[in-house]
């Protein structure tokens, strides 16, 4: 194990499917905002695992929990009671709309157990017609067979026709697009409340209210994927919260567990009814060992003033981003919602983002141009002010 950063390139390519072209840097530990990689160099960590990390590297507390739980029981099946499961999954109802949760291993299993659980209320209620899904263009659901044909962009699609039947992709924040496209076929409507992957879009403050509307009006299931902005993302513990509407039917995953791997389904009872035993399900889902970590992750952000502090950094970042892209004409707008923001290039972000990493910074680029900010929830002003120095010298260095 004692192998430097270029010796485990190399292994990795001579191991490792190619499904992401990865950067050249093998992290091997992390502390709240900062990565080490394998030759000891230091990151100041603004991807946080794609927004993941919300509470740092190894919060403590969830590190806590993982080791006891590893030490107790780490898996038995869902043929069980799993007392840890239940309890996570009354932390989330009594915290949101919902009623009853559904626990799978990612964001796309989480999409996917909506999207069947919409198709099995559907067709209980009015017939096996009644099938159809309107999501977003360049919105972002995942990469199984059922959420890359949700998912409303191309390059996620291609390669794998035919895809699954009966979505269909309006623009993003138009009401009146999305009202024109529902038909009696139609069940549901899937959405992410600001799209992530999409480029940091955050709709008008109404957007989400007028589609509640067109949904109640026509009986159709509201969905929400919260996989990337739930868990105080956004500064609320979900992010429709600051659209002031609830959904019927929300996803969960990224951030749920503090790192660990888990997804989830949330969902009033009307709809939850329809999956009755044997409908749906997953072996590994809401084990023991996963849904341990996910309670210290969740309890510690709402008990440990990590949504205020999300609102208030949220704002210092969008002030200082905001403030450094004044001064770059390459750079044409800073957008987001509470530590999810987004600075929009005029150029692609490939090469400042490469750049930052030969400055021990992570950042991410998201649609090509967008640089996407999504530090932990528990990033400190200085560490604000430390990325915007390097990103400073950074954008020096490209306009030059
Ligand atoms: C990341 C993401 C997913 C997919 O989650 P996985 O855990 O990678 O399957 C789905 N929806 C949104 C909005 C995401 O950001």
């Amino acid at each position: 194990m004692n192998m430097n950063s270029q010796q485990w390139i190399e292994k990795s390519d001579k191991y490792i499917m190619k499904t992401y072209g990865r950067y050249p840097i093998v992290p091997v530990r992390g502390e709240g905002c900062r990565l080490w990689d394998a030759d000891g160099k230091e990151y100041l960590d603004f991807l946080a695992g794609v927004a993941v990390n919300n509470l740092g590297h190894c919060h403590p507390k969830v590190v806590a929990a993982i080791r006891e739980q590893a030490a107790t029981l780490i898996h038995c099946s869902n043929y069980y009671q799993i007392p840890q499961q239940i309890e996570l999954a009354e932390l989330l109802c009594t915290n949101s709309f919902a009623d009853k949760a559904f626990f799978c291993n990612s964001g796309a299993e989480a999409n996917e157990a909506a999207i069947k659980l919409a198709r099995k209320y559907s067709r209980d209620t009015y017939g096996p017609q009644r099938y159809e899904i309107i999501t977003a263009a360049e919105s972002f659901h995942g990469r199984t067979m059922a959420t890359v044909s949700a998912t409303g962009q191309e390059k996620v699609q291609r390669f794998f026709d035919p895809l699954l039947h009966g979505f269909k992709h309006v623009p993003f924040n138009d009401a009146d697009a999305l009202a024109a496209a529902v038909t009696p076929d139609t069940c549901a409507v899937m959405l992410e409340p600001v799209q992530g992957e999409g480029g940091v879009n955050v709709p008008s403050q109404d957007y989400l209210g007028k589609v509640r509307r067109i949904c109640d009006e026509h009986n159709l299931i509201m969905i929400l994927d919260e996989v990337q902005v739930g868990m105080g993302r956004t500064g609320r513990l979900f992010a429709h919260e600051r659209f002031g509407i609830e959904p019927d039917i929300m996803t969960l995953a990224k951030a749920l567990a503090g790192g660990a791997p888990i997804g989830a389904m949330l969902a009033r009872d009307r709809y939850a009814a329809a999956f009755t035993p044997g409908t749906h399900g997953s072996t590994f889902g809401g084990n023991p060992l996963m849904t341990a970590a996910a309670l210290a992750a969740v309890r510690t952000i709402l008990e440990d003033g990590i949504l205020p502090r999300a609102v208030q950094m949220g704002a210092y970042l969008t002030d200082k981003l905001k403030e450094l892209g004044a001064r770059y004409p390459f750079v044409k707008e800073v957008r987001g919602i509470g530590l999810m923001v987004g600075m929009g290039l005029s150029i692609p972000g490939g090469d400042i983002v490469k750049k930052g990493h030969e400055r021990g910074l992570l950042l991410n680029v998201t649609h090509d141009t967008v640089l996407r900010f999504v530090p932990p929830l528990t990033v400190t002003m200085q560490e604000v002010d430390e990325m915007i120095t390097i990103l400073d010298g950074i954008l020096a260095e490209v306009e030059a």
